[in-house]
Formats: structure tokens, C-alpha cells, sequence
């Protein structure tokens, strides 16, 4: 069985990439009044502690969320000369209009007493938070105690219908909903890619779906480490979107070096998750302009060395 948990990177900075963009997504496609179908194939246990032992032992969220808040809590207010805002509580990022990234701090706040950052939104909790209460949201884990606390946390939303939740393989699940009835699908596909298959399987899953329903907007985000096919995923989807005639547009982050260092004592330290990105098939044609605000703030804040930087290309 598989031994990633999400809980340990929960408010990473993959997940504040992923989700500001997922959110940035979403906010547009439920502009239309048509129901909206979102698949998550990959959903994890929906809520998480960051005050917990899983996230305090990974100190993911600290380069991530936790370094965002704390850095946005110091900067200047826009607009307010000389404000610092609540010491730990989300002042606006230093930017001169609503951006992206100011939408996902305040989701996050969202689900925390002000101030303070103990809970942690997964993507199944962002989405549902964006739908209106004729859309539908199906979620797969497999991981049992992942799709048990899963099944747990969501029976507290008593959004009856409106969300399913299945311990089952989301590749394959997904294509049982594929072609919605409504002709307007969603679908994030964020795997652990703890096994080398789950590379050649991502592909297959957003071949088959683009035959399936062509106009349908999948998000898939990746991890760029040093391992090649973690930089030929972007290709092979920008190929497949480029060969079934759609719209692409691919977004990565990378916050570091991602070269091993020493520690104190002089011993090697791996750096970790230092970069990681999404790539979109069928993006709405507001997400670039939104992304293009969003990136640099994001290195700008989440940056912690000269390798900090970001790519923004579609096509
Ligand atoms: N999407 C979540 C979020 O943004 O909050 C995080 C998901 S985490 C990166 C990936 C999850 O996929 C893990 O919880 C893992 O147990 C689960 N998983 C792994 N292989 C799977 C598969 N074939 N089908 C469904 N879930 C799977």
C-alpha cells in the first residue's frame, strides 16, 4: 500500500500553486449558470491540522502557507499607509489589485479563527466551498484511512447529493462520468506519483477523457524533481492538448535550490520539494492574466534562494 499522506504537505508550497490556481479556475467556470461537474481523482483526506504531529514533523507548510500569512501579516496594508494588520492574521499581499493568491489566503482564512492557521483546506474542501448547490463534485482516494477520514469529513458538510465520495483508482474511475450531462466538466488530477506509473498514467487519463469530452477543463499538477519524467509529463500533455487541437497553459513554481546541503553538524540535508507546477488543457481565458500577477508574488514571497522564479507559457 502506499505510504504518501497528504497530511504532511498539506499547505505546501505545491498546494498554495495548486490551489490558487484551482480557485482561479473554478471562480470563472461557475460564472456560467449551467451546472458544473468536478472530478477530483485524487482528493486526499480533505481537511488537515497544521498544528498536528503529521504537518509539525514535515514543516512543509512553513515554507509555504505559514511563510505566506507571516509575510503578508508584516507587509504593508495596500492602501492603508503604515498598517501592519493583526500580527498572524491575512493582510492583504502586497499588491496593488485583488489577486489570486489574496483569494486563496482568504479562503484559507476562511476555514480558521481569525489569526490563526490550524486548518488546512484540501482541494475537496476548496471546490465545495466555489460550487453553486446544482453542481456535483465526485471524489476518489484510494488510500483506506485517507478515504475514511475523507468519507468522515465531508458527511459533516450534509451536502447530501451534491457530493460523492469513492475509495476507488480515480484514473479509472473518472471516465464513468465522462461525458457529463450538463457538457461542463472540471476535472484535478493531482497524484502522489509515489509510483513511476503515475506519469504514464496521467497521460493515458487526459487521452481518454479529451476523446471523451473534448471541451472539458483538466488540471494536473506535477513535481519537478530531479527525475525525467517529472519534466517530460508537461511535454507529453502540452503534446496531447496540441494534437487534439486545445488550449494549454502551464504554470510552475520553484521556491529553491534543489541541490543537497549540510546541516549544522555537516550532515547532507535534502532540500526537499523545491519546485512543481500545473498544467491546464482548455483553461478558462481569464487564468493567464490572473497567473501572471500571482507567479512572481508567489516567488516573491515563497522564494528562498536566487533559484526562486517561475514559468507562465500557453498555448
Ligand atoms: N488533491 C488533494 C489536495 O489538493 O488537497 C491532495 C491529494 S494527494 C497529492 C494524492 C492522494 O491520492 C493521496 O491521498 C493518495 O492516497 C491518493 N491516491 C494515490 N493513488 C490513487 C489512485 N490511483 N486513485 C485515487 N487516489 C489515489
Amino acid at each position: 500500500m502506499f505510504s504518501y499522506r497528504h497530511a504532511f504537505h498539506a499547505g505546501n508550497h505545491a498546494d498554495v500553486l495548486k490551489h490558487t490556481a484551482l480557485m482561479a479556475i473554478l471562480q470563472h467556470l461557475t460564472q456560467k449558470d449551467t451546472a458544473l461537474l468536478v472530478v477530483d481523482t485524487h482528493a486526499g483526506a480533505g481537511l488537515y491540522r497544521l498544528d498536528g504531529d503529521y504537518a509539525q514533523t514535515s514543516g512543509e507548510a512553513d515554507e509555504g502557507l505559514l511563510r505566506l500569512t507571516a509575510k503578508t501579516a508584516a507587509a504593508p496594508a495596500t492602501g492603508k499607509k503604515g498598517s501592519t494588520g493583526d500580527a498572524g492574521a491575512n493582510a492583504p499581499v502586497p499588491a496593488a489589485r485583488a489577486s489570486a493568491l489574496q483569494a486563496y489566503l482568504d479562503m484559507v482564512a476562511s476555514f480558521n479563527a481569525k489569526g490563526r492557521h490550524r486548518v488546512y483546506p484540501g482541494s475537496p474542501f476548496i471546490i465545495h466551498q466555489l460550487l453553486r448547490e446544482h453542481d456535483r463534485l465526485k471524489l476518489f482516494e484510494l488510500h483506506p484511512t485517507d478515504a475514511r477520514t475523507l468519507l468522515a469529513n465531508i458527511g459533516q458538510l450534509n451536502a447530501g447529493r451534491q457530493i460523492e465520495v469513492f475509495d476507488q483508482d480515480g484514473f479509472e474511475g473518472l471516465k464513468k462520468f465522462l461525458p457529463p450531462p450538463s457538457r461542463r466538466a472540471l476535472v484535478l488530477c493531482d497524484p502522489s506519483y509515489e509510483i513511476k506509473s503515475d506519469y504514464p498514467r496521467v497521460v493515458a487519463m487526459v487521452s481518454e477523457a479529451l476523446q471523451r469530452f473534448a471541451t472539458g477543463t483538466y488540471v494536473v499538477w506535477y513535481p519537478l524533481i530531479p527525475r525525467p519524467e517529472s519534466h517530460d509529463l508537461p511535454r507529453k500533455l502540452k503534446n496531447l492538448a496540441i494534437k487534439a487541437g486545445k488550449s494549454w497553459l502551464n504554470a510552475s513554481l520553484n521556491i529553491k535550490s534543489n541541490k543537497l546541503g549540510k546541516d549544522a553538524a555537516g550532515e547532507v540535508v535534502r532540500p526537499g520539494l523545491s519546485a512543481s507546477g500545473v498544467f491546464v488543457v482548455n483553461p478558462p481565458h481569464t487564468l493567464k492574466a490572473l497567473l501572471k500577477d500571482a507567479l512572481p508574488q508567489m516567488v516573491e514571497l515563497l522564494g528562498q534562494d536566487q533559484h526562486a522564479s517561475f514559468v507562465l507559457e500557453s498555448g
